[in-house]
């Protein structure tokens, strides 16, 4: 599948970027979520690393990368151990400056969208 919203691509980028994930996973996730069938680090946890990541970086590096990264304020450890979010639009309004925004534009412009 691949992503045809906008609306829904932004927010899923909105998502990904307060929780910490690199743009480059967040912008292949929106493109291909669906269609990731062989397993990549850190399954289950919410986060899928982009195929270059995945083969690049060890679970450890990914995490620390993330933490790193993270804007909300549980940590990605928490996550990992079966604890899944939900962010009320309160905080991830809270969450959102300048540097977001940024990403998020970066990340929506390497998604690639169905006409
Ligand atoms: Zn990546």
């Amino acid at each position: 599948m691949t992503i045809k919203s906008m609306s829904h691509a932004r927010g899923m980028a909105m998502y990904a970027t307060i929780m910490g994930y690199p743009e480059c996973c967040i912008a292949e996730f929106i493109t291909t979520f669906d269609d990731v069938t062989e397993h990549r680090k850190l399954m289950g946890t919410g986060y899928i690393p982009c195929a270059k990541c995945n083969a690049r970086h060890t679970e450890q590096k990914l995490k620390e990368t993330i933490e790193i990264n993270r804007l909300y304020p549980l940590s990605f450890h928490v996550c990992t151990t079966g604890y899944h979010i939900k962010i009320s639009d309160t905080v991830v309004d809270s969450l959102v400056n300048n540097e977001v925004e940024n990403k998020i534009k970066r990340i929506i412009r390497k998604v690639k969208f169905v006409a």
